[in-house]
């Protein structure tokens, strides 16, 4: 296998771009032949939006060729592939069988590894928590050379410590993971219009126990008593018996390939406030559609419809803040943060709020609480501004999802993650010489020394 093609390379975001030396193994064998170089970083889709899969003048290794379905067992539902199958190719098989994902992101190009390293949440993580849930058990090829399973059982330092950790404890390269039975490939969706913030915990608390899916879309920029409002969408799956006529005859219907692409980088000043406002206006809009059955494509995927997207936001990238502070507060605490981004003139785009349940892997992102995932055009007062923001989450016991970050300084996520120490342990005992390694694990100090 040739080592090592040196590409620019970036995350979702495209923003830190680098150059890294790329390889694309076929199978363990050629992994483990890439491990005798060092300092290396597993990849999948790359649609972490920072620089959790990119390694500056290192190696990274493309894991979307150990996309290999190993087992199926359909009495229970569970699936042994490889870790470079994507929910996608998933999706593709598995549905028109009766069986999805048992947690869905908001895009289904995403790798089983990239969704174990980052522990992956959906729109039921009140419900269904994260992807944690539905492993049973990985294995993963370590610094020394060995190739173990860890389960909750067996190894289980390993298995936690990998719920999160960025692919920095080695490279998984397969896994066992429970898929979910439906009787359709439909939702049945119910959108309200939210006046204000008070609308809308009031709505989530209401509702949350009702429907398994929710998730909120705010308008970022009203200010006042307008502030925190948008649109909350709930649903169900959807059981064949409540299907209309018109979609009885293909219940289990499958997507089909995005046709719509976004060719080339838009020019920088296409992103402003005018521009936003009126896309607001849009969203609000669509989401608020009277539409009862939707189909997963546009449930769980809505932005998979227009290829490279990411290149909207124009050459000089974009980074996505997502944070969770408790609920304890809450309120205060997200009517504050919404106030400095309405007012920091960082041109605030696409959001995403909802209620978490809690959280279990030792850098995982999710606790019990509020979280909002926003967008951001990168612009030279970005950093300062998100800096502001980082002190605020703190302060309010809150967090931010290391799987979307790019910008987060070291001193400000240990304090975030405490629970630092206890991952950096196990770190040693499995890669004692720092073999994984990638951008943000230099920028975070999760490099053993
Ligand atoms: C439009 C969009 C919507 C999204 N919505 C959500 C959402 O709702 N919820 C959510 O949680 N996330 C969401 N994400 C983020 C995305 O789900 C995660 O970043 C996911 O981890 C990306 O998977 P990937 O295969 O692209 O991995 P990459 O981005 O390529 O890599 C992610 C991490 O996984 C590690 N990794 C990859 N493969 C392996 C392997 N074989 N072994 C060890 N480590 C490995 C990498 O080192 C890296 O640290 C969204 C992203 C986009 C672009």
């Amino acid at each position: 296998m040739p080592l090592g093609k040196l590409e620019k390379i970036a995350g979702w975001g495209n923003y830190p771009l680098c150059e890294s030396y790329v390889v694309k193994p076929r199978n363990k064998n050629d992994v483990k032949e890439i491990l005798n170089k060092s300092e290396l970083i597993a990849r999948g889709l790359g649609r972490s939006y920072g620089d959790q899969a990119i390694n500056d003048n290192r190696y990274v290794i493309n894991c979307t060729y150990l996309n290999y379905f190993l087992s199926w067992q359909p009495n229970e539902g569970i699936l042994e592939c490889g870790a470079g199958v994507s929910l996608e190719e998933i999706i593709s098989v598995f549905a028109p069988q009766g069986w999805l994902p048992m947690i869905c992101p908001g895009t289904k190009f995403v790798t089983v590894g990239g969704a174990i390293a980052n522990d992956i949440h959906g729109k039921a993580h009140h419900v269904d928590g994260s992807f944690v849930n539905c492993v049973l058990s990985f294995k993963i090829l370590l610094a020394d050379g060995s190739c173990v399973e860890a389960s909750r059982t067996e190894n289980s330092d390993l298995f936690w410590a990998n719920f999160g950790g960025l692919g920095l404890l080695g490279v998984i390269l397969s896994a066992k993971i429970k898929l979910r039975k439906i009787e359709t490939t439909y939702f049945k969706q119910k959108s309200l219009v939210i006046k204000n913030l008070d609308h809308m915990l009031e709505a989530l608390e209401q509702y949350d126990h009702e429907y398994n899916y929710s998730v909120a879309w705010i308008d970022a920029l009203a200010k006042g008593d307008k502030l925190g409002s948008g649109v909350l969408t709930l649903g169900n799956a959807a059981k064949l018996s409540e299907l209309p006529d018109k979609l009885k005859s293909e219940p289990l219907k499958i997507h089909s390939k995005s046709k719509l692409t976004v060719p080339v980088y838009f020019p920088n000043f296409t992103l402003n406030t005018v521009t936003v406002k009126l896309l607001n206006t849009v969203i609000a809009f669509v989401q608020n559609s009277p539409k009862q059955f939707v189909h997963y494509e546009k449930f769980f995927f809505p932005l998979d419809a227009l290829n490279n997207w990411n290149k909207g936001y124009g050459k000089r990238g974009f980074i996505q803040y997502q944070f969770v502070i408790p609920e304890e507060n809450g309120k205060q605490n997200v009517a504050e943060i919404l106030e400095m981004i309405a007012s920091s003139g960082c041109t605030p785009f696409l959001n995403v709020f909802k209620r978490m349940g809690d959280g279990q892997g030792i850098l995982s992102f999710p606790f019990k609480g509020y979280t909002l995932a926003i967008d951001f055009p990168v612009t030279k007062n970005l950093k300062a501004f998100t800096q502001l923001l980082d002190k605020k989450v703190l302060e309010a016991g809150g967090r931010l999802y290391l799987g979307k970050d790019a910008m987060l300084d070291e001193e400000m996520f240990k304090a975030m993650y405490p629970q630092h120490k206890e991952w950096l342990e196990i770190k040693k005992k499995y890669d004692p010489t720092n073999k994984f390694s990638s951008n943000i694990s230099r920028r975070l100090g999760l490099d053993v020394v």
